[in-house]
């Protein structure tokens, strides 16, 4: 068996970074920008590939 088992596949869609933050443009009143989170709808969030993400819900 080999050890380079660690080759997770990462999402082509964001690159291995599912979750971005996004700038509203807005601020809180405490001066700090209002960010809103978008998860990739390709992985999901995961930042895996479609298929890793379906194998771990078992569908
Ligand atoms: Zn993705």
């Amino acid at each position: 068996m080999p050890q380079h088992a660690r080759t997770t596949r990462v999402c082509r869609d964001c690159d291995g970074f599912p979750v971005v933050a996004i700038t509203t443009g807005t601020r809180h009143a405490d001066g700090t920008r209002a960010t809103l989170r978008i998860a990739c709808p390709t992985c999901q969030g995961t930042g895996h590939t479609a298929s890793a993400a379906l194998a771990r819900t078992g569908r």
